[in-house]
């Protein structure tokens, strides 16, 4: 993997301008939605099978996490909350870039062995989340 920084090219997708404005596009939209009380959607598969999805808690991880309560927020949803960390310092990094117009980190050139291991990093996180939500019965 390569990790190096440089200026925007011209007529190049702004990443950072597209993925802030769509995080706090959600972020708005969500707080609107939380604010007037309106019904959280339920879950097919839950309701169903009587057991947690992968994504169960995530509205309530989201709610929590947006009122500062971060380990509250953790055990509704440890991958969402983990998520939702990724996002606040993408947002960051992004309105940095945007303001000073630094130049933009790039990464690239992953090896095979490299996506093997997020590919794996990735089943590992999910099945570990899944497991903690049928084994936690928070829902
Ligand atoms: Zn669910």
């Amino acid at each position: 993997m390569q990790a190096y920084r440089r200026p925007l090219a011209p007529r190049e997708i702004d990443h950072e301008l597209l993925w802030l404005l769509l995080s706090l596009g959600t972020f708005v939209l969500l707080a609107v939605w939380l604010a007037a009380r309106l019904a959280t959607p339920q879950c097919a598969f839950h309701a169903l099978t009587g057991f947690p999805c992968p994504t169960c808690g995530a509205t309530r991880a989201a709610f929590q996490f947006l009122h500062g309560h971060f380990a509250v927020s953790f055990r509704f949803n440890p991958l969402a909350f983990l998520a939702f960390c990724a996002v606040a310092v993408y947002d960051v990094y992004a309105l940095v870039v945007l303001t000073t117009r630094a130049p933009r980190l790039r990464l690239s050139n992953f090896s095979p062995g490299e996506k093997l291991l997020v590919r794996c990093a990735t089943v590992v996180l999910l099945a570990g989340n899944w497991l903690y939500l049928l084994t936690a019965r928070l829902v």
